[in-house]
């Protein structure tokens, strides 16, 4: 079964953020992270390492996590198991390529669905399928106070926060307004974490 929480103690959540890495967004995220001394967890997309590598290397190098979040973001629903091991065996190794470290260890299945072939494909490959708790849903760009609300409410010991620093639909410079515009979840990052920081939360990667 994939992981819906963190245990790590008390007040300590994990933020984690999916479909990256992105030129535009993923280094305005890393640059709040610094500034609060944050770790994170980036499931990135294979296709989207072959074309941001050096992103990246900068999440690897400041310390975050790195997660397998397949090559190219199917249903996995949908896909046999061989397909399945292919989507995640080529996106371990183009991070592992990219970062310059071991490929990831944890799996996160596109839209949610671990399915039965998925979580068995990634039991072989010693992948720990991650899934979250709080989603403010941030890739349907809510507006930056409907995503601060939403995980400001969500938050609590052990919560599993899912956001989104890239997008399936690639742009390198992404259309204001559009599908890639991560604006949103980078301003809203800004606001919501000093006050969970002020609150007395702690943050962990996910896993082991
Ligand atoms: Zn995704």
């Amino acid at each position: 079964m994939p992981e819906y929480r963190l245990h790590a103690g008390p007040m300590t959540l994990a933020l984690t953020f999916d479909d990256g890495p992105a030129p535009a967004s993923t280094a305005q995220i890393l640059a709040t992270l610094r500034r609060y001394g944050v770790t994170a967890t980036f499931f990135m997309i294979g296709a989207n390492v072959a074309k941001y590598p050096d992103v990246v290397r900068q999440v690897a190098d400041e310390g975050h996590r790195l997660g397998n979040h397949t090559w190219s973001h199917p249903d996995l629903g949908t896909l046999s198991a061989a397909r399945i091991r292919e989507e995640l065996e080529r996106t371990g190794e183009a991070v592992a390529r990219a970062g310059r470290t071991d490929p990831p260890k944890l799996f996160r299945a596109p839209y949610g669905n671990f399915s039965t072939a998925s979580l068995a494909v990634a039991a072989e490959l010693g992948l720990r399928p991650i899934s979250w708790s709080v989603d403010p849903e941030d890739w349907s760009r809510p507006g930056t106070d409907a995503i601060v609300e939403r995980v400001m409410t969500g938050a609590r010991t052990g919560s599993i926060v899912l956001e989104h620093d890239g997008c399936l639909i690639d742009e390198a410079v992404p259309t204001p307004g559009g599908p890639a515009d991560r604006t949103q979840t980078v301003d809203a990052l800004a606001r919501y974490l000093p006050q969970l920081v002020d609150a007395g939360y702690r943050f962990a990667a996910v896993g082991p």
